[in-house]
């Protein structure tokens, strides 16, 4: 069996190693939202169960007093960092208020004659207070498709916090306030506490990894100005396409898009009216595509597309209505007068041909359309086969 002593070492120790990594960590790093108030709650609650083990050993009196303090203290700060972290507004006004209230009845009542059991048993329905209340931040239905997780993490609160209420609801049925009488239920109890440390501690830690992971991988695969897939990932997507295609022996085609005279566009009105055109030209092309349609950018003023299940004829209305949008849009840096237009070379993916063959003969189609005139669509050609 575990005394409550040797289990607030347990807990001090955990939480502290957590937070001192976590110090350095921060340090030398731009940290998640909530990560430096997580790490404040897991330093405070660290010295909190510090000095719960060394409080009898020391027999300080004020430390009756500052014991409840840094539990309250530390709880409302976890429950606010996961608050920051999800973005839920104005928690500060109910979590700030209701901690208050907690340390008022906490600072108050050993003065009003309560004894240390009795705190201890207002501390313990707080921390389950303030485990469902953590559950229900990363349960919540406002945060669509939670990830494992944090169905994990909220399910683990849930059970705990309720775990909580049952076990000291329990002790006051019983008139028995001391919460800490070595036995099954206390055992388990700490048990689950501990779990309730570790998984918390380190799944917090993991969803701040898997929300930069996610912020890295979609810097890596997007374009800055347009938020299109950059030249890599669009052929990354569109080789996948392909090879899908091949399978389900449905055609996919291909389109090389250019915007016509666009250095002059950049030369009269100046790169940020061409930034502009570019946005605008990515935004109507995209908003006109169906969902699983791939559309990147190549780079400078080109873009690449390609239509899953689109045969030649879908693909030239789908390019002709493009080269129409694409007409239609109005800049309105240059005082809404200038019209842009769009060159588009077309192929349809042979079976036997790779993306890159394909993009070239899509090119050679583009350059087509360039050579004749501008503000048209030509087909690629035929795959040119070895002699
Ligand atoms: P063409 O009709 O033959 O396609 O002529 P063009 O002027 O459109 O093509 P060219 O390749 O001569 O010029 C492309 C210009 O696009 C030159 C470059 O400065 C500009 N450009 C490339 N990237 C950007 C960008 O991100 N923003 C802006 N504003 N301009 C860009
Ligand atoms: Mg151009
Ligand atoms: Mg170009």
């Amino acid at each position: 069996m575990i005394d409550i002593q040797t289990f607030m070492l347990a807990l001090g120790i955990g939480n502290i190693s957590f937070a001192l990594l976590m110090v350095a960590y921060i340090r030398d790093t731009e940290p998640s939202p909530g990560l430096r108030i997580w790490t404040w709650a897991r330093l405070i609650a660290g010295a909190t169960q510090l000095m719960a083990f060394a409080r009898p050993q020391l027999g300080v009196p004020v430390l009756v007093l500052l014991e409840p303090v840094g539990w309250i203290a530390g709880l409302a700060l976890e429950v606010a960092a996961y608050c920051t972290f999800f973005g839920f507004r104005n928690w500060q006004r109910i979590v700030y208020p209701l901690a208050g209230l907690a340390l008022l009845v906490a600072c108050t009542a050993p003065l009003a004659g309560a004894s240390y059991s009795e705190l201890m048993l207002l501390i313990s329905f707080l921390f389950a207070l303030c485990a469902i209340s953590t559950a229900y931040v990363l349960l919540h239905p406002a945060l669509k498709n939670p990830s494992l997780l944090q169905r994990i993490i909220g399910v683990n609160d849930a059970v705990f916090g309720l775990a909580i209420v049952v076990w000291a609801a329990g002790a006051v049925e019983r008139g028995q306030l001391d919460l800490f009488e070595l036995g099954a239920t206390q055992f388990t109890a700490y048990i689950s506490g501990y779990a309730l440390m570790i998984v918390n501690g380190f799944g917090f830690l993991l969803m701040c990894k898997q929300r930069n992971d996610a912020a890295m991988k979609r810097l890596a695969s997007t374009d800055d100005l347009t938020g299109l897939l950059n030249r890599r990932e669009f052929l990354a997507r569109a080789d996948a396409a392909r090879m899908l295609a091949l399978r389900q022996r449905q055609p996919i085609a291909l389109l090389m898009l250019d915007i016509d005279h666009f250095k002059q566009l950049n030369d009269r009105f100046g790169h940020a009216t061409g930034d502009e055109a570019l946005l605008l030209f990515a935004r109507t092309t995209d908003g006109i595509l169906r969902e699983h349609d791939i559309l990147g950018r190549m780079g400078g003023e080109e873009f690449a597309l390609a239509l899953p299940g689109t045969d030649l004829a879908g693909a030239m209305q789908a390019a002709e209505r493009l080269r129409q949008a694409t007409m239609e849009i109005r800049l309105l840096t240059c005082g809404n007068h200038y019209t842009m237009t769009v060159s588009i070379g077309l192929v349809v993916i042979e079976s036997n041909e790779d993306l890159p063959a394909a993009l070239a003969r899509a090119d050679r189609g583009l350059y087509a359309a360039k050579r004749n005139g501008r503000n048209r669509i030509e087909e690629g050609g035929a795959v040119r086969r070895a002699a």
